[in-house]
């Protein structure tokens, strides 16, 4: 059994311009003391460090990957785009959509980002590995072809995949965006396709704002192969678990796809700055350990995580250390110095009540 573990020290080196959280200071916005945006290098980087401190590294095959090439972009972003970023990344660095500024060179840190995830699923997709985690950033779920947004400023798991169907390697693959937020450019890229299945389960209501329905279910060929999960704020551990097995699990089942393709974010922990939903490391290890097991049963195992959001510098690496763990069956572990607290954090049993018939509701309207 082979994980892969692709990463970069250079992908750590990206950088945005000046903000204090989402906003741009000035103005009534105070520049923070270690500020910037919240997609920070430091949640990937002390998720590495953890891994290296308890020895999980060495369980994995720990890999780089080359840039993306041009035409790995270009399937899924048009040359205006692309000239454009790479333009403006030449000339010192800017914004060319919403909250996704980048400095000198972010063009080539993008499309290493992208690389790595392209050179995950080819080795997965080759059989080279049996499973893969691409610590990919900048993240990319959020990125459309043209428009840059949400900290994403290339839609690397469409990349990869528009890569692997390129050579023959899939033809059929299911996306599962477990970030907490909507994952809108997966989204609009397959919305007409019947060959890629996304997935996405975000809190309501949250990025972007009026986005991810359950009612936008894809259009044309893709009628039905669209499938979005919004769940309330305050939904915890049971509530992902329960989205899991009651759509998520019968969805894939149904789809059959060559592979399955993890936008693995971090930010529906307790801990997020950005989302208020409550997750824990536990609930990343469950999801994993069932994502896996369904992998196994319907195609042979082949599974990808790529990393996307996750924003608690403490608490990301606790919650990447238990899906590792996870995938690649390791028995290294790093036990959660918070879970006894943030076990008591979760939903009420009212409020479970509640969570679960809004579930349950969404999966009787998917015909599950
Ligand atoms: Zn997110």
């Amino acid at each position: 059994m082979a994980t892969g573990f692709f990463w970069d020290e250079k992908t750590f080196w990206h950088t945005g311009g000046n903000y204090a959280m989402t906003q741009p200071v000035g103005g009534l916005v105070q520049p923070l003391s270690a500020g910037g945006l919240p997609e920070s290098p430091e949640t990937k980087r002390r998720l590495k460090n953890l891994m290296d401190v308890t020895g999980l590294t060495t369980d994995l095959d720990v890999r780089t990957a080359p840039m993306a090439t041009s035409d790995d972009l270009l399937r899924v972003h048009p040359a205006s785009y692309l000239d454009a970023f790479k333009a403006l990344s030449d000339a010192g660095g800017g914004e060319l959509g919403q909250r996704t500024p980048f400095a000198t060179g972010g063009y080539e840190i993008a499309a290493l980002s992208a690389g790595l995830s392209v050179a995950a699923i080819d080795a997965v997709l080759t059989g080279a590995l049996d499973n893969a985690y691409a610590l990919s950033r900048p993240p990319g779920h959020h990125c459309l072809p043209d428009f840059p947004n949400g900290f994403c400023l290339l839609n690397n798991i469409a990349i990869a995949i528009e890569a692997a169907q390129s050579k023959g390697m899939a033809s059929k693959v299911a996306v599962l965006d477990w970030d907490v937020h909507h994952g809108n450019g997966t989204e609009a890229i397959y919305y007409n396709r019947d060959d890629i299945l996304t997935i996405s389960i975000h809190q309501e209501n949250n990025y972007p704002i009026d986005s991810g329905a359950v009612t936008d279910r894809g259009v044309g060929a893709g009628e039905g192969f669209n499938i979005n999960i919004p769940i309330p704020a305050g939904t915890g551990h049971e509530g992902y678990l329960r989205a899991f097995d009651r759509i998520v699990r019968p969805a894939i089942t149904d789809f059959a796809p060559d592979i399955i393709i993890v936008a693995c974010g971090f930010d529906a922990s307790v801990l997020d700055p950005l989302s208020q939903t409550l997750a824990t490391a536990e609930t990343f290890r469950e999801l994993t350990l069932r994502t896996k097991i369904l992998a196994e049963n319907i195609c042979g195992g082949k599974l990808v995580l790529v990393h996307e959001g996750g924003y608690s510098e403490v608490y990301v690496p606790f919650c990447g250390h238990a899906t590792l763990e996870a995938l690649s069956d390791s028995t290294v572990s790093a036990p959660d110095p918070y879970e006894a607290s943030f076990r008591k954090r979760q939903p009420n049993p009212r409020f479970e009540a509640f969570i679960a018939s809004e579930i349950d509701q969404m999966a009787r309207d998917f015909g599950f």
